[in-house]
């Protein structure tokens, strides 16, 4: 009711009171009653307006303040404030999805940078500045190329325009910075108007594997290569020789030895790889069981007397018996391949030792030590790698393939167990497996043999 009342009906009642009382009285006594009425109402507009003016300068951070008015004020102010409760949420709303678009940014693994369409940047990650060394918000506007300074971005920035659906069809891989730091793979997606969106996907390992995948097919090729064409000219020879001459008997043999030697070294690699190749892709897995330390031993011990063939003083020492969890004949290839190494890289007479013990931590250690060539520190770390040889020739007169060590390591690896090499050129060498306390069981004392 005081709404109408301050709304349209007082000024009605003060007009009509004053036409009343100069009608009755004087024109004087109507501009008393005026004169007051007048003023009150100008104060009750002004104090409205102080308070309008009041929460407009007020800018809010969390809830909009009430806004409430008596009269016209009423229908005016309560308006004012809906539509502006009205803005608030929706710009809380865009907020949000702006918080949550940045959170989602950091949380991919990849870098995102929004560029405009005139490939300036609008923003970017975290990602996308550490890996393109961008700087935030300084870099903001800047043309991407100018930042990122390799040739071939700008030509894929240029040369790939978007389809009639805004969409792009090429991708690029870079190093950044050029030539050595991470490979990116670079991809666009049309974003807003015209702009887009420039995904960097960091593709180290996928670079790193292919070029491992072409590192060694090189060198299977290269090793093989070197076999075939000696017995590739062998068979040239022979087909060229006549038949009857003796002599020549006794050379077609002596090549027949030789390109034999030469199948069985391209075989042995065939078989090596074929172990190796089942081994990473953990098709062939063996049952794992426990055994006996000792019987384990002896039966390495055997095989290895057969590959030095007397020339060789081989002891076997066991400071303890113990019980090993594994794949038996696994571990038995990864310790006869560390012998027969011992073997091929020591000379006739020379001294090699099978060590084994459990060490205070319950770890199993088998130790190869040998009195042979030895191996110079630098070749030390990459000596499990495939194909990596010390001495190419020596290791290939002596039958090596250059994948021993490499298949004692992935042995190793399905048992979390570790290989330890130490060699002193001219001295010899030590190569210790460490099988992990979990894999040990029931050590049993007894004297050494
Ligand atoms: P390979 O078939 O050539 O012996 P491996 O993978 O078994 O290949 O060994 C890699 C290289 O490590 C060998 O070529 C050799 O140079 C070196 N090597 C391995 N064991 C010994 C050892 N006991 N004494 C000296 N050198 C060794």
């Amino acid at each position: 009711m005081h709404n109408k009342i301050f709304g349209w009906l007082l000024p009605v009642i003060i007009v009509l009171m004053t036409v009343l009382v100069w009608a009755v009285a004087s024109a004087s006594a109507a501009l008393w009653v005026l004169l007051p009425c007048f003023i009150i109402y100008a104060l009750f507009h002004l104090v409205h307006l102080q308070r309008l003016q009041r929460w407009a300068d007020n800018s809010p951070k969390g809830k909009i303040p009430p806004l409430e008015g008596v009269g016209v004020w009423k229908g005016v102010l309560s308006n004012l404030y809906i539509r502006e409760q009205k803005l608030y949420k929706r710009d809380a709303r865009q907020r949000q999805a702006i918080k949550q678009f940045r959170r989602l940014t950091e949380e991919i693994p990849d870098g995102v940078v929004v560029l405009d369409k005139n490939n300036c940047i609008d923003w970017c990650n975290t990602k996308a500045q550490e890996w393109l060394e961008l700087e935030g918000n300084k870099d903001r506007g800047v043309p991407v190329h100018n930042l990122v300074r390799a040739p071939d971005f700008l030509t894929w920035l240029n040369e790939d325009p978007a389809d009639d659906a805004g969409r792009f069809s090429r991708t690029l891989v870079l190093r950044i910075p050029e030539n050595s730091g991470r490979a990116c793979m670079f991809f666009r997606l049309p974003f807003g108007k015209k702009g887009h969106i420039l995904l960097i996907r960091d593709v180290s390992d996928y670079e790193k594997a292919a070029q491992l995948r072409r590192d060694f097919i090189a060198s299977v090729s290269h090793e093989l290569k070197t076999p075939l064409t000696v017995i590739v000219g062998f068979l040239e020879t022979i087909q060229d020789m006549g038949d009857d001459d003796v002599g020549n008997k006794d050379t077609r043999q002596r090549y027949i030895t030789l390109m034999q030697q030469q199948a069985s070294g391209m075989q042995r690699l065939v078989e090596d790889l074929l172990i190796l190749s089942a081994l990473e892709s953990g098709q062939h897995r063996e049952e794992e069981q426990w055994f006996s330390s000792a019987l384990f031993l002896r039966q390495v011990h055997e095989n290895v007397e057969v590959l030095s063939q007397g020339k060789h003083n081989i002891v076997l020492k066991e400071s303890c018996g113990a019980e090993l969890f594994g794949m038996v004949n696994d571990l038995s290839s990864a310790l006869t391949n560390l012998l027969s190494n011992a073997v091929r890289y020591t000379p006739e007479g020379g001294y090699i030792e099978i060590l084994f013990s459990v060490d205070e931590k319950n770890r199993a250690l088998m130790t190869v030590r040998d009195t042979g060539i030895g191996i110079a520190e630098a070749h030390l770390p990459r000596l499990t790698e495939r194909f990596y040889r010390v001495d190419r020739s020596r290791s290939r007169a002596s039958g090596g393939t250059g994948l021993g060590l490499a298949i004692v390591k992935h042995v190793l690896i399905q048992h979390q167990a570790d290989l330890l090499i130490q060699s002193t050129p001219g001295e010899g060498s030590s190569f210790t497996i460490i099988l992990p306390a979990t894999r040990v069981q029931k050590v049993i004392q007894r004297n050494t043999a």
